[in-house]
């Protein structure tokens, strides 16, 4: 019998030999767009056990972790996969935890696909190991068998840190020092903890009661966790390191929408995308009359932008009733920044996408609604500052559209309450606060991660950041 060839590239190899390189990724079972077109239930439902097995057995252990590289978290990804593969859920579960507290989250919002899946050997020859899949998996099956693995927690060191904002980043920065020991108080401005998480991803997307499973976990850790405060009006910042804590991580995300700023901008039924997404997931207007808050919405929809938070909008008002919903993208669909998994998704859900085009003003219906939009065609032109082709307008090109709501998706910026009422902290131009590669700010014994330093970015770049902050606070409590 002729042996068969180890498919794992030189140097790449460790453990038993596998007979052959599985190049069949499992794809995870999904409601059918005509039948999720009207539930805020999730749209992919995950793995079974059999198929996590199944998937996890595709992983050929490489000596090299690349994929581990590409983690912003650093999770030993073959690791996990291993004990999977070796039906031990608890020990996969395990090594999840030592590195991140969210798995539920990070396996259902991160974008693998550019990161850990990116870097799979896998990857080279064909489709790579779903590792996002198997890490919702997990912490899926430890939810549903009710179990949970805690580390453990360090003696207390006698240290006190606020943690201001209850973000990924918020949460990551409190349980890595929970569990070294220090005692955390994390401040959240709204009633509920979790930040984008609860008041911008929709339900179908992260349901809310894994969020809030992953923030009992952080709390379970002894992080205090106090709602409906404002750091900047119920306390400053100098008031909190006067009085009780010994440092401070800043973690507010950006939180304040941008705006086209073109005429009409401000009718009725032009949303940001901020109040749009908040309304319907936070405050949960799809069960209205049965909850509180309704979100007003017409018929013909217009979502201006090309983001997540783009996509976001647009799959809340297919599924709050909207007839038709366009998405409006100066770019094509190539520049688009949302992950292709969500934009294959808006398509399937009946989304039109309007490419190359740009609106330049709002038109009211006379009674102060929005009831058409003028726009602008635009072609691709050189590459701007952030790599991709930028657009320019083709003059002449002008047309209208008629629709009865818009929700304006352009990205959004810090809101500058901590900063206006914090002198001596450093911010730029744009608002975000400038920090070291530690995450430490120009004010003493404060740190600050997450969207508030990058302006916005990810789930698990802002949780990477706060991992490096907590270490850096760490080591100063250490001293
Ligand atoms: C609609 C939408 C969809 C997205 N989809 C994805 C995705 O699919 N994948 C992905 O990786 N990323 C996605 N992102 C980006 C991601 O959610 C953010 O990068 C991430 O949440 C940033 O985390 P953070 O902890 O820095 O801040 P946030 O999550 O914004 O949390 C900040 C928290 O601080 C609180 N806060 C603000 N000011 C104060 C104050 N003065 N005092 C006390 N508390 C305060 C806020 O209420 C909030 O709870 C999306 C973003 C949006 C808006």
């Amino acid at each position: 019998m002729s042996e068969t060839k180890d498919p794992r590239p030189p140097g790449e190899e460790s453990g038993p030999r596998k007979a052959k390189m599985n190049l069949n990724r499992l794809e995870m079972p999904k409601q059918a767009p005509e039948v999720r077109r009207n539930n805020f239930d999730e749209v992919a439902t995950g793995y079974t056990y059999e198929m996590a097995m199944e998937e996890a057995s595709r992983c050929i252990q490489c000596k090299k972790r690349n994929c581990q590289q590409g983690c912003p978290v650093n999770i030993d990804i073959p690791d996990f996969i291993r004990l999977l593969q070796q039906k031990d859920i608890p020990g996969a579960s395990r090594i999840l935890k030592a590195k991140t507290s969210l798995p539920g989250i990070c396996g259902r919002v991160c974008p693998q696909e550019l990161q850990c899946e990116n870097s799979c050997t896998l990857n080279k020859k064909g489709a790579p190991v779903a590792i996002g899949r198997l890490e919702r998996f997990i912490a899926d099956w430890e939810r549903t068998q009710g179990t949970v693995s805690t580390p453990e927690i360090a003696p207390s060191t006698g240290k006190r840190v606020a943690v201001v904002g209850s973000g990924p980043s918020g949460l990551t920065v409190a349980s890595d020092l929970a569990i070294r020991g220090h005692e955390v108080t994390m401040f959240e401005a709204l009633h509920v903890a979790g930040g984008v998480l609860m008041y911008g991803i929709p339900e179908f997307r992260l349901p809310k009661g894994i969020v809030q499973r992953e923030v009992r976990y952080v709390a379970s850790l002894g992080v205090d966790i106090r709602l409906d405060t404002v750091i900047g009006i119920n306390y400053s910042l100098d008031e909190l390191l006067n009085t009780r804590y010994h440092a401070v991580y800043l973690a507010t995300g950006a939180g304040l929408p941008m705006f086209l700023r073109v005429p009409g901008e401000n009718l009725n039924m032009v949303y940001s995308a901020n109040e749009f997404l908040t309304r319907t997931n936070l405050m949960k207007a799809y069960l209205y009359p049965d909850t509180a808050t309704p979100v007003k919405m017409g018929k013909r929809v217009a979502v201006i932008g090309g983001g997540n938070v783009a996509m976001d909008s647009a799959r809340c008002a297919v599924r709050l009733g909207a007839r038709e919903v366009y998405v409006i993208y100066r770019r094509t669909r190539a520049e688009m920044p949302a992950r292709l998994e969500e934009v294959e998704n808006a398509e399937e859900e009946g989304i039109q996408f309007h490419f190359l085009c740009s609106p330049t003003a709002f038109i009211s219906d006379g009674r102060n609604n929005v009831a058409a939009m003028e726009l602008l065609r635009m072609r691709l032109g050189e590459p701007d500052a952030s790599g991709r082709r930028r657009p320019v307008p083709i003059p002449g090109s002008e047309y209208a559209m008629d629709i009865d709501t818009a929700v304006i998706s352009l990205g959004t910026s810090p809101n500058p309450l901590i900063s206006s009422t914090t002198p001596d902290l450093e911010t730029s131009r744009r608002g975000t606060v400038i920090t070291d590669e530690q995450g430490k700010t120009s004010k003493a014994r404060v740190w600050a991660g997450g969207d508030i330093v990058s302006g916005g970015a990810t789930v698990i770049s802002a949780m990477g950041e706060g991992r490096r902050a907590a270490s850096a606070i760490h080591e100063y409590l250490s001293q």
